[in-house]
């Protein structure tokens, strides 16, 4: 529930209506963002994959939601029905949350050369990704003339090879491309189009990838500040994103991990050379 988090209370996002995307339970991110963004005021719709109502809807209605629809990203005509709902009831969008990633279990355990399938790569592609830029076309559709704030959740392992990431990281990178280039495309609309970044958080997502603790241990120990990624630092960047605050800022991809990404060498391996 929203007061499983300390979320900061005020009227950032006060008038302002949007979309979130990727609530399964309360450890996902999308909530912990939705959560804030309650919390200053921001009136919210959600969108979660068919059958899940049970279990979006209780945590929606915590937070006032004004709809909460079915949307499986790989299906254009669920996706045509979910953004009517949304046009229906708010008329337009100031904002939307892309919180989605999906990945065959085969291709994020062991070797990423010998376990890339033709169809378990795109199928990462398509709902990691390629889904993000459909949400960009329908969101903005529905964005006002002033605007709008559009953000997607990344992870460091677009970046570096991550162990048993593996086509995870490359639907990533490609998503990262995606932003620039959506930011770039929208932008003389007053559409700003950004990445948050978290170091790994205990989520359901994470618990599917072979090697998920190791990723939460190591991202604690081998961080700047040597602690956990805290949700509420993760909705705090979205919420910065998402509101006026972040008037000036497109096209980036913003990392809320401790500061594990900056790391070089740990002490232990200097130590030994
Ligand atoms: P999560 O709670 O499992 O959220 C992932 C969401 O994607 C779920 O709500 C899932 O729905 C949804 N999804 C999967 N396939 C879909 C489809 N075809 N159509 C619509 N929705 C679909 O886990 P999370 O960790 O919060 O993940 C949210 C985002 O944060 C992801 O992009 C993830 O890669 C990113 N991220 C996570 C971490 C981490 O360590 N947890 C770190 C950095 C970035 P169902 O559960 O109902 O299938």
């Amino acid at each position: 529930m929203a007061e499983d988090y300390q979320m900061l209370p005020g009227a950032l996002m006060k008038g302002k209506r949007g979309i979130v995307t990727g609530v399964t339970n309360h450890q996902s991110i999308a909530w912990g963002i939705a959560s804030q963004l309650a919390a200053q005021g921001a009136e919210l719709g959600f969108l979660h994959v068919p059958g899940q109502e049970r279990r979006v809807t209780p945590l929606a209605e915590s937070v006032g939601a004004r709809f909460v629809a079915p949307a499986d990203v790989t299906d254009d005509a669920s996706m045509d029905a979910a953004f009517e709902v949304a046009r229906a009831t708010f008329g337009t969008i100031d904002f939307f949350v892309h919180a989605i990633a999906f990945a065959p279990r085969d291709q994020i355990s062991g070797s990423f050369v010998e376990n890339a399938t033709r169809e378990g790569f795109l199928t990462a592609m398509s709902v990691s990704a390629y889904s993000f830029v459909d949400c960009c076309r329908r969101a903005s559709a529905l964005m006002p003339e002033a605007g709008g704030s559009i953000i997607t959740l990344t992870y460091m392992g677009s970046e570096r090879a991550i162990p048993n990431y593996n086509t995870m990281g490359v639907a990533k990178a490609a998503l990262e491309a995606s932003v620039r280039y959506a930011a770039r495309d929208l932008g003389p609309k007053g559409i700003r189009v950004n990445a948050v970044s978290p170091g790994a958080m205990r989520t359901l997502s994470l618990a599917g990838i072979q090697g998920g603790r190791a990723m939460l241990a190591k991202g604690r120990s081998l961080s700047a500040m040597k602690q956990d990624t805290a949700m509420e630092g993760v909705a705090g960047c979205a919420l910065w994103l998402l509101s006026d605050l972040g008037r000036s800022t497109t096209g980036e991809v913003v990392h809320v991990d401790a500061g594990f990404h900056i790391m070089g060498f740990t002490e232990d391996e200097t130590a030994e050379g």
